[in-house]
């Protein structure tokens, strides 16, 4: 080909005919572009991505750390205190506003970052046509001229002018806001016809839902239409979840509760007649010392660290509130087939001519013989016939990578060429020898595709919509006889009961100028069963079982067949409970009904993808928290609804992975058990460091209070609290966001999402650390006043209090109901460094004359030390033995 002398301006491709856009983008509707002038374009055109739209500038972003409730009081204190002339105070409170804005900021960009490479993962592939070979290619690597193939589900890479299309229809909204799917024609339009109206084009990210078509590109990137408004660019990513709601609303409260508290302290200070400065200080000092600062922060973190662990175990978050939903979820729906099987098919029997054969070998190597009665044999009659029919009616292709056979396509189809090979027959030849004229695609709702080859339709699909539409079947000499149904029957359920998956081909002679469609496919002649097995995952056998030793109950949901089904339900243990429920039997219940048969089934078969729907809102009904996978485009209504949507990664379609929470970049059923194993230690992470972090606050609180109330000097001043709240919280909280799985995670049932985070016994246990620091500060300092200490002495005795006691009482919530020994005392690298440099820290704090003079301490004895360790040690002692008690009763 010559330089390209296209020209990307022309924006009238729609009143153009086909070829006349052909010529214009120089491309082949036939063969597509070649390799080489496909790198000649993509130096031209660069990448089909979108330019992403500078989100809110850095600057900015950090400036919104500060509006924050709490930090508007730390500001007006530090410029109080700057007004009384109380320079230090005032420097480094201000200096305790910037960390914490450069901590959230840092953070949250990290959290955001995490979700963006998440989304980068889930990239999607495309059908193109180059060389005149159909391949899968990442959307990004189209370039104009490229010729593209869309199915249903997919979502339109670049902006196309359609030449082909077959029932197309593609849903809009995210361009021109019409909700309903519009249907694709090839006519010819008029030059002024509008965006919305263009039949004949497919514009980027749009999503088709049903049909075929095939288009040429002629805009990719910012050029086009998309790109050009600009309206579905990258916006910031919402990192809020029920459970940070839940927690701002918690602060706000506490806000209220500490202002009402430092305003009293304030007023009864004064009436005792104290100097209002100093009682301003208290107030001060209280304020900032109850309120949990750092809380949100540690969330968000928490949480974005969940979320890569996910990752590392297959399951991508879309929807950062799923992280904590998982945990509570007391329902797995899955797919049988590629889910909870291998989805490696080898067909093991053939019934065909009324003969039972068997198809020896494995796997998608052709090695393997078919025999009848133990005697090979050469294909012939009803059986050549069954695997023509097999090759014919099929999308699928055997290619070779590294040295291993693997199907590009359908699994099912997959093992259809390879019996066909143990045949003695030659796919590729038999498809040069009858083109395809024309096809009814597969579609989980008919649940059968057929093709047209000369006169000759071939059909395969689910049996009981293959016999609905039949009338004779072949003898083994390939002669045409009535139908016997019953046999056919009796033989499939049969095959279905020894766990093989049954399609049954057919084929039939159309009526000439009659379009190939659901309607005119009937009259037809009964061919043959195949029976594939599909061995279940070894890994999913497992996951099963660790789900229902953690009270989650799993169901099999699958178009499959209700015998194939529950044969294989029984080797994954999912045999026990009321037998299968079809598609058929659940379209004749009442909601009502439904809801109680869904309790006890564990199998749904034959189900059609709108059904998935009624089943997610009956479980829900019955108060069920419910994941439901999905991959279809008819799948996304109930990925919508289920509190968990989950779409496979490698099977789903753009349609469902949009409507899912979750994906799975392997597909497998054990990646979900996987991340409810996250989910619940992502919880019980934030749970520990909420409890954790709440005695300090309380403790500090109290110390004031009462301080003030017994009109005693205060034990510690606002800038020593301030310290103390801020590398407590770096330092040792944030390391809990480190802490492995608790192993008895999934031997626990199902946390209920709308359960209070912190239990009665937890508030009982925040209370009693507040209670021990609040008595271990006041008693120590007072005693250290009554031996004669400097007041700084004391006050740093106080402060090593409640640092030493958070140090100890780190240890106790690393497990919420065992002893640290139990998860492994050394197990957490992070939170040993932490310890390690919190102590280095403090000594810092006590003994460097910088900080003496900065934060008012003073160098203390070693006996000073055994106190204060003696009291770390009293709490991590009695709250061990809480725990122990717990454990008991
Ligand atoms: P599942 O994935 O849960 O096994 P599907 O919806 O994929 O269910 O398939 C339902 C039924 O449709 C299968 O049992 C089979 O009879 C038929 N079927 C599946 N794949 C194909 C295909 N590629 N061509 C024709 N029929 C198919
Ligand atoms: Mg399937």
């Amino acid at each position: 080909m010559t330089e390209p002398t296209i020209s990307l301006l022309e924006r009238h491709w729609h009143h153009l005919p086909a070829n006349e856009v052909a010529e214009l983008l120089d491309s082949d509707l036939v063969h597509g572009l070649n390799a080489d002038e496909v790198l000649r374009r993509r130096d031209t055109f660069g990448a089909n991505l979108l330019t992403p739209k500078k989100g809110k500038p850095a600057w900015l972003r950090f400036l919104f750390q500060f509006h924050q409730p709490l930090i508007y009081i730390l500001i007006a204190s530090s410029a109080i205190t700057a007004f009384l002339q109380e320079w230090v105070d005032s420097g480094v409170i201000f200096g305790v506003v910037l960390v914490n804005a450069v901590i959230g900021y840092i953070q949250e960009a990290k959290a955001e970052d995490a979700i963006a490479a998440l989304a980068r993962m889930a990239a999607s592939a495309t059908i193109v046509l180059r060389d005149g070979i159909k391949q899968p290619l990442p959307a990004a690597e189209l370039v104009p001229g490229d010729v593209v193939l869309l199915a249903p589900g997919d979502k339109v890479p670049a902006d196309l002018r359609l030449f082909r299309t077959r029932e197309l229809m593609t849903d809009e909204a995210s361009l021109t806001g019409e909700s309903l799917p519009v249907a694709k024609l090839t006519v010819h339009l008029e030059k002024d016809v509008v965006l919305a109206e263009r039949a004949n084009m497919a514009y980027a990210s749009t999503l088709v839902t049903s049909g075929q078509g095939t288009g040429v590109v002629v805009a990719t990137g910012d050029t086009t239409e998309t790109g050009r408004i600009s309206r579905l660019i990258a916006h910031a990513t919402d990192l809020s979840t029920p459970l940070t709601r839940k927690i701002e609303h918690f602060s706000a409260i506490m806000l209220y509760v500490i202002l009402g508290l430092a305003v009293f302290t304030f007023v009864v200070g004064t009436w005792r007649g104290e100097a209002p400065v100093e009682m301003f200080m208290a107030a001060v000092a209280l304020a900032v010392g109850a309120i949990p600062e750092g809380l949100p922060a540690a969330i968000t973190i928490t949480l974005a660290i969940g979320v890569s662990r996910m990752a590392r175990r297959r399951a991508i978050i879309r929807k950062l509130p799923a992280v904590e939903t998982l945990g509570g979820a007391t329902v797995i729906c899955s797919d049988k087939t590629g889910t909870l099987t291998e989805n490696q098919m080898t067909v093991q029997e053939i019934y065909a001519g009324g003969e039972t054969f068997r198809v020896s070998g494995g796997g998608y190597a052709a090695q393997g013989e078919i025999s009848l009665d133990g005697k090979v044999v050469a294909p012939q009659g009803a059986l050549r016939e069954c695997l023509v029919a097999g090759v014919l009616c099929n999308d699928a292709v055997l290619v070779e990578r590294e040295g291993r056979r693997e199907v590009a396509g359908d699994p099912t189809e997959g093992a259809l060429l390879v019996a066909a090979e143990k045949g003695g027959l030659v796919p590729s030849e038999l498809h040069a020898a009858y083109a395809r004229r024309d096809e009814v695609p597969f579609d989980s709702r008919y649940q059968y595709m057929a093709t047209l080859h000369g006169d000759v339709v071939y059909i395969k699909g689910a049996l009981e919509k293959i016999l609905d539409r039949t009338s004779a079947m072949l003898d083994p000499e390939g002669r045409e006889l009535v139908l016997d149904r019953a046999a056919i029957e009796a033989h499939a359920h049969a095959m279905a009961s020894h766990g093989l998956r049954v399609l049954a081909l057919a084929r039939g002679a159309p009526e000439e100028g009659e379009a190939l469609d659901h309607r005119h496919l009937g009259n037809l002649v009964f061919i043959g069963l195949q029976g594939m097995i599909d061995p279940p995952r070894a890994e999913a056998v497992a996951a099963v079982k660790a789900c229902h030793a953690a009270g989650i109950a799993v169901k099999m949901i699958t178009g499959d067949h209700a015998i194939t089904a529950a044969a294989i339900a029984a080797q994954l243990g999912l045999g026990e409970g009321a037998p299968p429920l079809t598609g058929r039997q659940i379209a004749a219940l009442s909601d009502a009904e439904l809801r109680k048969a869904v309790r006890n089934t564990t199998v749904f078969a034959r189900v059609e993808p709108e059904q998935k729907l009624r089943l997610v809102e009956a479980l829900q009904a019955e108060g069920e928290i419910v994941a439901m996978t999905g991959d279809g485009v008819n799948d996304a209504p109930a990925l919508k609804q289920a509190d968990i949507g989950i779409a496979m990664g490698i099977t789903g379609t753009e349609v469902a992975k949009e409507a899912a929470a979750m994906l799975l970049t392997d597909d497998n059923f054990a990646s979900i058990e996987a991340a409810v194993e996250e989910g619940r230690g992502v919880f019980d992470n934030l749970v520990k460091f909420i409890t954790w972090t709440l005695p300090t606050n309380f403790g500090e609180g109290f110390v004031i209070l009462a301080a003030v109330v017994l009109g005693v000097t205060l034990p510690i001043t606002p800038l020593q609290i301030l310290w103390i709240n801020m590398t407590t919280a770096v330092l040792l909280g944030l390391m809990l966001a480190f802490e492995p799985i608790d192993q008895d995670v999934m031997r626990r049932p199902p946390r209920h999402p709308a359960a209070p985070i912190l239990t009665t016994a937890l508030m009982l246990r925040i209370l009693l650390v507040s209670a021990m620091l609040l008595g271990g500060a006041f008693g120590l300092f007072l005693w250290e006043l009554e031996t004669g200490e400097s007041l700084e002495q004391a006050r740093t005795v106080a402060v090593n209090v409640f640092v030493m006691g958070e140090l100890f009482y780190l240890f106790n919530c690393r497990s919420m109901t065992h002893s640290p020994f139990h998860v492994g005392f050394f197990s957490n690298a992070w939170l040993w460094s932490g310890v390690g440099l919190m102590i280095l820290l403090q000594l810092f704090f006590t003994y460097a004359p910088v900080m003496n003079r900065l934060f008012a301490s003073a160098p203390i004895g070693l006996d000073d030390w055994a106190r204060i360790v003696a009291v770390g040690l009293v709490i991590y002692f009695v709250i061990e033995a809480e725990k122990a008690w717990r454990r008991r009763g």
